[in-house]
C-alpha cells in the first residue's frame, strides 16, 4: 500500500497547512515573503481551478477557505497577479452566494473592531477570537483600516460592475443580479452606503422577492425597514418574511457581529428621536446614509416592523449610549396615546416560506 506521502496533492496540502499555520502563529506584515504569498496564490488558484468555491463548505479542501482567508490581504496589492486574483475572487462571489457570505463575514467581523470602539483597543482578544484575522497581526492599526477600506471599495466596484451590466435592459431589477451578487449588497451593509447602490436599489426594486440567497436574513434589509420610501420599505419587509428568523446567536458570539452594529444603530436612531417633535427629523452624523435625516413619525411607524424580527433579548440590551430600545419603548408609551407597542412586543412573527 503506497505512503500517503507520496501523493502530490496531499504533500501540497501539508506544505501550506503547515506555512499558514505558521504565519497565524508569526504573524507577518509588509515583510511577507514573495514566495509565501506566491505559495497561496498557486494553491488557490490551482486547486479550485473553476473558481467555484473558496469561503463555503463545498472548497475543494478545507484549507482552500483558510488560503482564501490569507489571500484577502492581496486587495492591498498591485500588479498582474494581484489583478489576476481579484478576477478570480471576483468570479468565486458572484457564482455562489455561501462563498458570498464566507467573504463577507471575514470583512465584517474586522469592520465591527472600528464601529465599537471598546473594542478597538482589545485587538489581542479578538485575534483570539477570530482566527483569521490572526493573519492580520502584525500591521498597525492604520494599515489595517486602509487594507478593509480596499476590501470594501473593490467589494462596491464589483456590485456596481454587476449593476452597470443592467443597463441596457432598463425593465431589469436587482432580481436580474445573480443571487450572490444581490446578497452582497444586503449583506454588508457598507455597500448600502454607496449612492451608485442606493439609486440602482430605487430605480431597480424586485418586484418580488429574492430567491436563492443563503437562508439568512441580511443585516442592511434590517435598514431598509426604514428607508423613507414606502415600496423599498414594503420589498424589504417581504423578502425578510421569506428568510428565517432572526436568530440569537447572531447576536449572542463572544464578539460584536455585524447584526449587533446595525442593531445599535437602528436603536440609536429612535432614541436620538424619542421626544421630538412628529415633524422634526433626527439628526444621525454617525449613523447610516440610509437613516439621515428621517422624519421621526417613520422611525417610530417602523419601529413596528423591526421589532417582531429581532430577538427578544435584543430589546434589553443597552445600545452605545446606555439606553436600551424596551426603555424607550415603555417612556414613549407613556407620553402618547399608541398602544399598538404592545402587539410586536409580545408576538413573533409568522415566516412563510
Ligand atoms: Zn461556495
Amino acid at each position: 500500500m503506497p505512503l500517503a506521502t507520496s501523493s502530490p496533492s496531499i504533500s501540497e496540502d501539508a506544505a501550506l497547512a503547515a506555512l499558514l499555520k505558521k504565519l497565524k502563529v508569526y504573524p507577518v506584515g509588509s515583510d511577507l515573503r514573495e514566495r509565501d504569498l506566491q505559495a497561496v496564490y498557486d494553491y488557490l488558484m490551482t486547486k479550485d481551478p473553476k473558481l467555484e468555491h473558496w469561503f463555503c463548505e463545498e472548497a475543494p479542501s478545507t484549507l482552500v477557505p483558510e488560503a482564501a482567508a490569507f489571500s484577502l490581504r492581496l486587495h492591498a496589492y498591485k500588479g498582474v497577479q494581484a489583478n489576476q486574483w481579484k478576477a478570480a475572487l471576483a468570479k468565486v462571489v458572484s457564482k455562489c452566494s455561501s462563498c458570498a457570505q464566507g467573504m463577507e463575514d471575514r470583512l465584517l467581523d474586522c469592520q465591527v473592531t472600528w464601529a465599537f470602539p471598546a473594542w478597538s483597543s482589545h485587538v489581542l482578544e479578538l485575534i483570539t477570537l477570530l482566527s483569521w484575522y490572526s493573519y492580520m497581526g502584525a500591521f498597525p492599526a492604520h494599515n489595517v483600516r486602509d487594507w478593509l477600506d480596499c476590501c470594501h471599495r473593490w467589494d462596491t466596484n464589483d456590485i456596481l460592475q454587476h449593476l452597470a451590466q443592467l443597463d441596457s435592459h432598463p425593465q431589469s431589477t436587482l432580481s436580474d443580479l445573480p443571487p450572490p451578487v444581490s446578497f452582497r449588497i444586503f449583506y454588508n451593509t457598507v455597500n448600502l452606503s454607496n449612492e451608485g447602490i442606493l439609486a440602482a436599489l430605487v430605480d431597480r426594486l424586485p418586484k418580488d422577492r429574492i430567491h436563492n440567497w443563503p437562508p439568512i436574513i441580511p443585516a442592511g434589509l434590517l435598514l431598509l425597514l426604514l428607508h423613507r420610501l414606502p415600496l423599498v420599505r414594503r420589498w424589504a419587509r417581504n423578502q425578510i418574511m421569506g428568510l428565517p428568523p432572526l436568530t440569537q446567536a447572531l447576536f449572542a458570539k463572544s464578539y460584536p457581529t455585524h447584526y449587533n452594529l446595525v442593531t445599535n444603530i437602528l436603536v440609536e436612531a429612535i432614541i436620538s428621536s424619542a421626544g421630538r417633535a412628529s415633524s422634526a427629523v433626527s439628526p444621525l452624523p454617525s449613523s447610516h446614509p440610509l437613516l439621515e435625516n428621517l422624519p421621526t413619525t417613520l422611525l417610530w411607524n417602523q419601529l413596528l416592523s423591526l421589532l417582531p424580527i429581532l430577538p427578544p433579548h435584543i430589546y434589553s440590551l443597552p445600545s452605545t449610549s446606555g439606553v436600551s430600545l424596551f426603555h424607550v419603548v415603555v417612556n414613549n408609551l407613556r407620553g402618547s396615546e399608541s398602544s399598538a407597542f404592545a402587539f410586536p412586543l409580545a408576538a413573533h412573527p409568522h415566516h412563510p416560506d
